[in-house]
């Protein structure tokens, strides 16, 4: 089956969670699945629910989490260690999509890493061209540049109509964590 390169992008809310719902529907099919988040470190619900997956897996399917940041970063410029962290964790994703080991690849926030250029988006780009025919990939976050929404196969953009954050409603666990 050919696969496909998405992005979700936007302001609003639903680019995570998106994701993640393709992930759940790629496991319930039995494939195997690589999700790295970008910019993350911490206690999300969704990665302690999917942790808690690995236990109903086919003996022939992999589900690998991986997280790629610094506590707490979005609040400050990024820093040498945000830079290390960006680029280890682009090493290890990049090696799972040409493995070939997963069905479905996610880039979770990576728009935004390459944003804020702590990944070089001509690297993105340069794999986006060279993914293997078989492999879907995903790449989440506010920001995407032009340039990789013109090489992908899918742009979905969430637009933020209200949100409640504007109210003063922080990340609830359960609902945004
Ligand atoms: P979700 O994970 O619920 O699908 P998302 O991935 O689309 O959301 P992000 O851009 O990753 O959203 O931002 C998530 C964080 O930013 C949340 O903790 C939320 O409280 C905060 N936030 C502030 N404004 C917005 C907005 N307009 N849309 C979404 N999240 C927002
Ligand atoms: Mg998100």
């Amino acid at each position: 089956m050919k696969s496909y390169i998405h992005i979700y992008t936007g302001n609003g809310k639903g680019k995570t969670t998106a994701s993640l719902g393709l992930a759940l529907r790629a496991l319930g099919a039995g494939k195997s699945v690589f999700i790295g988040q970008f910019l993350k470190n911490g206690d999300y619900s969704e990665i302690r629910m999917l942790q808690k997956m690995e236990g109903l897996l086919e003996t022939d399917q992999t589900l690998r989490v991986e997280q790629y940041g610094e506590p707490h970063f979005i609040n400050r410029k990024p820093g040498p260690e945000d830079y290390k962290a960006a680029e280890k964790g682009w090493m290890s994703i990049k090696e799972g999509v040409l493995s070939q080991k997963y069905d479905l690849v996610i880039m979770e926030e990576i728009n935004v890493a390459v944003h804020l250029e702590l990944i070089p988006e001509d690297q993105v780009l340069e794999l986006m061209r060279n993914k293997p025919d078989d492999v879907e990939l995903v790449l989440t976050g506010r920001y995407a540049s032009e340039k990789i929404m013109e090489a992908a196969d899918l742009v979905s953009r969430v637009d933020e109509v209200k949100h409640y954050f504007s109210k003063g409603v922080q990340a609830r666990i359960g609902i945004e964590k």
